[in-house]
């Protein structure tokens, strides 16, 4: 049954325009406001009056608005006061803003004042007068060019947040068109005659129960306009807004409906393809000022409907009542069925994705997106991890979501130090990036004092006190070696039997991990890490083939050599033999770097060396790609003196943000105590199951940097892939593949420990014991 009384929504709906005619608005202009005019011309309007006041030769003098009999003036009076709120807030906001009654009692903050009573056989009406604002009206949304698109966007946002602020009781109202209320129109529907639109839109409003309705009380809210149309904005002649009218659809709503009204206007009758990019220019210049959260984003697609739905369920309904002349009622209707049948038909998770929300992937694009990374990245791109590979969806934390929705404990990522998703590094990086992200050939504050940050880490005395930034590990590592052969002009370098320390062509030779032949490169020597002799026994073999040494580089927690145990007495002989040989001591703190060893905030420290150059990456930016080489004075001379140092995006500010938000969250959450008791706690608890004769051999490692060594390469494996099926990620290390490689974000706690002793145990108990496999 289509509504009969108007219990439960805004009474003007159901109301009739009120009925002043040229004369009684002229009367009313003069002798109520003291503005004499010519002619008054009719604007058109749904729930009041609105006139152009004309002088003799028909140009604008004021706008006069008469209020329906049945509008609380209340709600008036909010108008005007929001209005003057939103005018404090952005001066700028090219607002209309109701003229003072002349000769009227009250101060200038008392809304009665900007109207005045008209009492009619009808009711009380109230009339209040504008100045006109300069622009167009009624402009066709398809007319507007793609920068004028933009500003619409920014202008909707700075409405919303020039009302943020705003609150009166009267906003706390029923209005129809707010889409808040899409469920209140259900009974209108049966008045929309066309039985295919009448079908969209009870889709419209079926999907909007399901999914907006719930999600609805943790939207955002406040005083919205509700109804920034091309009806009620004038623009410019690029299309531009130029000037906002008609408060009168106001209330307290998601502040997102703002752009679902925004959008419902401006995208009109647009296929397919213009629709989406007309919306993501709007939805740009909004963001540009205002931020949307990801719900948001996630909904505008079903708000656009439900917009579009209410639209047509509303005209129909009040057409049906003769409220309002058909025609002019229904007159958008077919335009926003149409994009409502252009939603549909796209599925609502494409319709997200294309309005720029965050979709998680469908778990069965699992084995689609193996074969297109397969057949696009090819062979020499590193084997993706377990026999079924994880869809990752989302990660807060320590804890990594899957596509099914899976949640896995990581106890391998190392990128994201501080935990994946830290908000105060998200931030950072985002708020840099809206802010200003450019080079260091300009002067920004933030690279510099990240190069503070760092050297003040840097042990006293050491004299590390010069940044270069770069972009990843790899790059450091390069720029690192080039210091080290400019400084000693020498071409030789050494590094650990196992080692990794990156891609580039300089660095590649000098990680055996990656090298197919298990041969060394000509320059390069390796030692093992448990010989104390090592050092001097590789600088033997580059000097037996007439090769000076200019760099010794260690990964100081020696990740890909599977965390060998290193006395600082046997790191302190490889050094010194490595000086007494003319070569610099290079530092890779990529792996063992931020606080990984829980005592010591560099690798370096706890082996009690004091390296010539340190390079770091990975955790440095929790994510974010960004690497650095700090060095002393005079190597960075040297190299001055040979070349000048710039890579475009190394120290730029958004890099810099999030790695001082970095070292920010280790300081703030005692990261490395709590790296340090996590880790103590997690070697025990792995301890306890290295039974005689098991798989595990031993537990090795500092803070967070732990090997567990097992019997075998093919048990070890198992182990990884046991523990991803009990929803924990490792992974394994050594030449062999021996070691479980256990590395969790430093967001691990000791909360999590009996999370991972218990999948492992319960993975153990499936292994039979060696020599029992078959
Ligand atoms: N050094 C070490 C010790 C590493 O483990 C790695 C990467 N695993 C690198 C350098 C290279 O870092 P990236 O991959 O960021 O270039």
């Amino acid at each position: 049954m289509p509504p009969t009384s108007t219990t439960g929504f805004d009474p003007v709906l159901a109301a009739a325009r009120p009925t002043f005619d040229e004369a009684a608005v002229l009367g009313i202009a003069a002798g109520t406001f003291g503005q004499a005019a010519a002619a008054a011309r009719d604007l058109g309007s749904e729930r009041d009056q609105t006139f152009m006041l004309l002088d003799a030769a028909s140009r604008p003098l004021a706008v006069m608005k008469l209020s329906n009999a049945a509008e609380d003036p209340a709600t008036l009076d909010m108008e005007a006061l929001a209005v003057l709120h939103a005018r404090r807030v952005d001066p700028t906001l090219p607002l209309a803003v109701p003229r003072r009654v002349p000769g009227v009692d009250g101060d200038a903050s008392d809304p009665a004042t900007f109207r005045a009573a008209v009492t009619r056989p009808d009711g009380v009406h109230h009339a209040r007068l504008y100045d006109v604002l300069p622009g167009r009206g009624r402009s066709d949304p398809m007319d507007l060019s793609d920068a004028a698109l933009v500003a619409w966007g920014e202008t909707t946002a700075r409405l919303g947040r020039a009302l943020r602020g705003f609150f009166h009781p009267s906003a706390q109202r029923t209005m129809l068109w707010d889409v808040q209320h899409a469920a209140l129109t259900r009974p209108m529907v049966r008045s929309i005659g066309d039985p295919g639109q009448r079908a969209l839109v009870e889709r419209a409003l079926d999907r909007f129960d399901e999914v907006v309705t719930p999600a609805w009380p943790s939207l955002r809210a406040q005083v919205v306009h509700g109804d920034l149309t091309t009806d009620n904005a004038l623009v410019d002649e690029a299309g531009r807004i130029t000037g906002i009218v008609d408060f009168g659809d106001m209330s307290h709503s998601a502040l997102v409906t703002e752009l679902a009204s925004v959008l419902d206007s401006l995208l009109d009758d647009r296929g397919p393809h213009d629709l989406f990019r007309t919306a993501r220019l709007v939805l740009d210049g909004y963001q540009r000022v205002t931020p949307l959260e990801p719900l948001e984003l996630r909904l505008m697609g079903e708000l656009l409907a439900a917009r579009a739905a209410v639209t047509i369920a509303i005209s129909s309904w009040r057409a049906e009542r003769g409220l309002e002349e058909a025609a002019f009622a229904v007159r958008y209707n077919d335009k926003v069925a149409r994009t409502i049948a252009t939603l549909l038909d796209m599925g609502w998770d494409e319709v997200a994705r294309r309005m720029g929300a965050q979709v998680a992937p469908r778990p069965a694009e699992r084995s689609t997106l193996a074969a297109r990374r397969a057949a696009t990245m090819g062979p020499a791109l590193e084997p993706l991890t377990y026999d079924d590979p994880l869809l990752l969806a989302s990660a807060q934390g320590v804890w990594m979501t899957d596509a099914d929705g899976r949640r896995y404990l990581d106890a391998y990522n190392n990128v994201p130090c501080v935990g994946h998703g830290h908000p105060r590094v998200t931030e950072a990086i985002a708020r840099q990036s809206r802010q200003l992200n450019t080079n260091l050939r300009y002067l920004h504050e933030t690279a510099i004092d990240l190069a503070e940050r760092l050297i003040a880490t840097m042990p006293a005395g050491s004299g590390l006190d010069t940044v270069f930034y770069v972009n990843s590990g790899s790059e450091a590592n390069d720029l690192a070696w080039r210091l080290a052969t400019t400084v000693t002009g020498a071409t030789g370098g050494l590094c650990t039997a196992h080692a990794y320390h990156g891609i580039s062509a300089a660095i590649a030779p000098l990680s055996p991990e990656s090298w197919r032949a298990d041969e060394a490169p000509a320059t390069v020597a390796t030692w093992a890490p448990d010989d104390d002799a090592g050092v001097s026994n590789a600088l033997q073999a580059l000097a037996a083939r007439g090769i000076r040494p200019a760099a010794a580089i260690l990964d100081g927690v020696l990740t890909s050599d599977g965390y060998p145990d290193v006395t600082p007495d046997r790191a302190g002989t490889w050094l010194a033999d490595a000086r007494a040989a003319g070569a610099l001591w290079i530092a890779d703190e990529v792996q063992g770097g931020h606080g990984r060893t829980g005592g010591w905030m560099w690798s370096f420290q706890r082996l009690g060396l004091v390296p010539d150059i340190v390079t770091i990456g990975k955790p440095m930016g929790n994510g974010h790609p960004v690497g650095a080489v700090i060095t002393r004075r005079e190597v960075a001379q040297a190299f001055a003196d040979e070349t000048v140092f710039f890579s475009t995006f190394g120290g730029n500010p958004v890099s810099a943000a999030a790695a001082i938000a970095v070292l920010d969250v280790i300081r703030d959450e005692r990261v490395m105590e709590r790296t340090a008791a996590a880790g103590t706690a997690l070697r025990a608890a792995i301890a306890e199951l290295a039974t005689p004769g098991g798989p595990i051999v031993g537990v090795r490692g500092h803070g967070l940097a732990i090997g567990v060594e097992v019997t075998d390469g093919p048990t070890a494996t198992r182990i990884k892939e046991g523990l991803r099926d009990r929803g924990v990620l490792i992974g394994t290390c050594g030449r062999d593949g021996t070691v479980l490689k256990i590395r969790p974000p430093l967001a691990f706690t000791t909360a999590e420990v009996p999370v991972l002793g218990d999948a492992l145990a319960a993975t153990l108990a499936t292994l039979r014991p060696a020599g029992q496999l078959r």
